[in-house]
């Protein structure tokens, strides 16, 4: 099946911090969809999240060019074609890789770190991964299903039944991340393959949005919106009337 995807982006400072740390990116010819939320002080972060969205794009620009699409076909036979999740997470590897590179060159960088959330998507397939707390999320008959489950520690501590999920909401280490890129030389980069059906609707966005909005205001807005402008545009609105304590960053993704 040919799917087409049609994608827009925002990202706001919010109502708090005088600097937007989040970057994204919007690829059409990569096929390649991204949010990252960069961490560090003195506006390092900026420097991480566009360091990482450049080395990502690169990465997977050079692994695209080596062999083309035939070269990511999947393991499935080359019945059609597969996005192979492995050339994203190489790319998301060697994103940190160019972080830890530029810290060692750059001693006052030391700290800065960033999440990424990314989606390749081509011909009715696409591969996400992520590292750290921004999401993926999919709309796809009425239903809202999350396709990441954050790196962070209150998130852990709720999967071993130490928190509760109210608990756990509005914890004061709410945005620690145990996973980022630009930390350790050795990144666990979570990967998905999915398929991707006209009418399905994805979203990628920044902890700014999910920890201001909730899950059901965000089905409710996927649901209702009729443009992928107006998505973005009421859902950092949302994100901003109830604070808007972060940066905000929303992506959204129509598969048509
Ligand atoms: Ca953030």
């Amino acid at each position: 099946m040919t799917v087409r995807i049609r994608a827009y982006g925002l990202s706001d400072v919010g109502r708090v911090r005088s600097l937007n740390e989040d970057s994204f990116t919007i690829e059409p010819e990569l096929g390649l969809y991204l949010v990252a939320d960069g961490m560090g002080g003195h506006g390092h972060g900026d420097v991480a999240s566009r360091l990482a969205v450049d080395a990502i794009r690169d990465s997977l620009r050079q692994g695209l060019d080596r062999g083309g699409w035939q070269a990511a076909l999947g393991r499935l036979g080359g019945e059609g074609v597969e996005v192979d999740s492995r050339l994203l997470e190489r790319a998301l590897v060697q994103a940190n890789e160019r972080l830890l590179g530029a810290v060692e060159r750059r001693p006052e960088l030391a700290g800065m770190g960033t999440t990424v959330v990314a989606l390749v998507g081509r011909e009715g397939c696409a591969a996400v991964a992520h590292v750290g707390d921004s999401r993926a999320y999919r709309l796809r008959a009425g239903r809202l299903e999350p396709l990441t489950h954050d790196h962070t520690w209150v998130a852990e501590q709720v999967s071993a039944g130490n928190l509760s999920e109210d608990q756990a909401r509005d914890h004061p280490f709410k945005s620690v991340v145990t996973r980022a890129l630009g930390g350790d030389a050795e990144v666990t980069v979570e990967a998905v393959e999915i398929d991707l059906a006209a009418g399905d609707l994805y979203l990628l966005c920044s902890d700014g949005l999910t920890g201001m909005v909730s899950d059901e205001r965000i089905h409710q807005r996927l649901a209702s919106s009729r443009s992928l402008t107006s998505l973005c545009n009421g859902l950092v609105a949302d994100a901003l009337k109830a604070g808007g304590k972060d940066n905000i960053t929303a992506v959204a993704l129509a598969v048509e």
